[in-house]
């Protein structure tokens, strides 16, 4: 989906970064010139961020095929002061992945492929650049399932999703990537390679050192290679959406399903989002068109033999049917229908609207539905008539919000952003539930982070990367 470009900030130019063409010759004369790309050559997809316009050209690109690449390029920008940025898949939400003025592109787009998948231990060691559904499929072919799934499961890569701790449709069940990581490799600013390829699930031996570089969007080190886990193969999920009168029922629906522990995903859409997307998404018939109520979206997915998926997710329904939390639902009987079911949920229609900026934002499930009121108050209050519309993975307390302004420039974004983070703040939730930081919300994060947790961040980064030549002016 996406974002708005209106409050973008970076870090100051490092005096210390030399001329565009010394670090083009110094980047061809240290990898080659089948690894790295003059700035003139990089093709626009690389510093082209998703429904926006180009950004700054990258002054050279590099795309490694090994550690020692990555090692070396690192060594080397270290050495001449020069800002690098990771890029994975290009699908993350803050704009992180995108050069500022002056910095060179590090893709890790060549560095794939599965290492290794240890069947008995329940792991899977692989490289950084390999897409989310690569590992999804290795995963499913050796009997496993891989925990997180999301949207952009083709384009995104493990490295990204790892450097963003992605959560998307299955965090209720087997947690954001943070909870995947067994192990994980990482290059430093200095191009030091910190190998932590643990494969135990218990290795209490010091700091957890992989927890440094999950969600920190590339500016500690860039990711290299992971070892991940493996769950139980799920067989073929049943897949529902329900019709539920308040949000009140809808909190009560999810404490009921929260106790069966095959559920994996419990998402929410408000009325008028549902009726919006019902109304708009091509080819796909919403279940309970036009109708008030909130609209939840559940599936059920067993790894249990011989348990049938859409028996016990009926049964599940028709108890809650029976203690008033459900006034309808449609339990999808085809592939297709489970599809539209999703189609509806993941929301793409509200892209069309104009001017749309989204939100990520968290809240404990519970507090969701005042969240909401004083959300929409907010706003009506400052812009009467304007459209907002709230839908999320609510089982773990996310809902993402699409607005539509008439009008939107600079100031209106800005003053939109504190809106909607001024309610968050109040209720001591998060302004990032899962896309992070990046540049769009980098002038906001002490809405939710105290002094004491961005100096502690800024010592880290300082430790770490003391010439700031890793992503700067993102997340900090
Ligand atoms: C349709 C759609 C649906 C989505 N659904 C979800 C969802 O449900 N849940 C969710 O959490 N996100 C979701 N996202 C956001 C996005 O997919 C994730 O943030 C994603 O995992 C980012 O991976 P990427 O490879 O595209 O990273 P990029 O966009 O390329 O980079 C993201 C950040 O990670 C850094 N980075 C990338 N690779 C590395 C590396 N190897 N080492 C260090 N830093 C690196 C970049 O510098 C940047 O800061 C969705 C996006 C889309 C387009």
């Amino acid at each position: 989906m996406p974002t708005h470009d209106m409050t973008a900030a970076r870090g100051e130019p490092d005096p210390a970064a030399t001329d565009e063409c010394m670090i083009d010759d110094e980047l061809i004369s240290e990898l080659g010139a089948d690894i790295v790309t003059r700035s003139a050559d990089i093709d626009p997809r690389y510093f082209t961020a998703y429904n926006e316009a180009p950004g700054p050209r990258p002054r050279a690109l590099v795309r490694p095929r090994s550690v020692d690449d990555v090692s070396r390029t690192l060594a080397l920008c270290m050495r001449l002061g020069q800002p690098v940025v990771p890029q994975g898949g290009l699908t993350g939400l803050a704009r992180g992945a995108f050069a500022l003025e002056g910095e060179i592109v590090l893709s890790m787009e060549r560095f794939t492929g599965i290492e290794s998948i240890d069947v008995s231990a329940g792991t899977i060691t692989v490289r950084a650049g390999t897409p989310l559904q690569t590992v999804q499929e290795a995963a499913e072919a050796a009997g496993f399932t891989f925990g997180v799934d999301l949207g952009a499961r083709g384009s995104c890569q493990i490295g990204g999703a790892i450097a963003t701790n992605a959560g998307g449709t299955r965090a209720i069940r087997f947690g954001m990537m943070r909870e995947q990581v067994l192990g994980l490799e990482a290059v430093l600013a200095d191009g030091t390679v910190v190998s932590s390829m643990s494969r135990m699930l218990k290795n209490n031996t010091g700091y957890d050192l992989k927890q440094l570089f999950i969600g920190s969007e590339g500016t500690l080190g860039i990711i290299t290679r992971a070892v991940l886990r493996l769950r139980p193969k799920l067989a073929a999920p049943a897949t529902a959406m329900c019709r539920v009168a308040d949000y009140a029922t809808v909190v009560r629906l999810w404490e009921r399903m929260r106790a069966v522990p095959e559920v994996v995903s419990f998402e929410a859409m408000w009325p008028s989002f549902y009726r919006y997307v019902g109304s708009h998404t091509p080819d796909v018939l919403a279940p309970f068109a036009g109708e008030e109520g909130f609209a939840v979206l559940i599936e059920y997915a067993t790894s249990a033999p011989g348990c049938d998926a859409t028996e016990t997710l009926e049964a599940c329904l028709a108890d809650s049917f029976e203690a008033g939390l459900i006034d309808d639902a449609a339990l999808a009987t085809s592939q297709r229908q489970a599809r539209d079911m999703w189609l509806l949920r993941e929301g793409l229609a509200i892209d069309a609207l104009p001017n749309l900026v989204n939100f990520d934002v968290s809240l404990p499930t519970g507090e969701l539905g005042t969240f909401a009121e004083r959300c929409e108050a907010a706003l009506q209050a400052r812009w009467p008539g304007i459209v907002s519309l709230f839908f999320g993975h609510i089982g773990d307390g996310n809902v993402h919000i699409g607005v539509s302004l008439v009008e939107l420039n600079n100031t209106l974004a800005d003053e939109l952003d504190r809106t909607v983070y001024a309610v968050v703040q109040e209720m001591g939730g998060s302004i990032s539930a899962e896309h992070g930081i990046g540049v769009l919300k980098r002038p906001y994060l002490s809405c939710t982070r105290s002094d004491a947790e961005i100096s502690l961040m800024r010592r880290l980064k300082a430790a770490l990367d003391p010439k700031h030549i890793l992503n700067p002016g993102k997340v900090l």
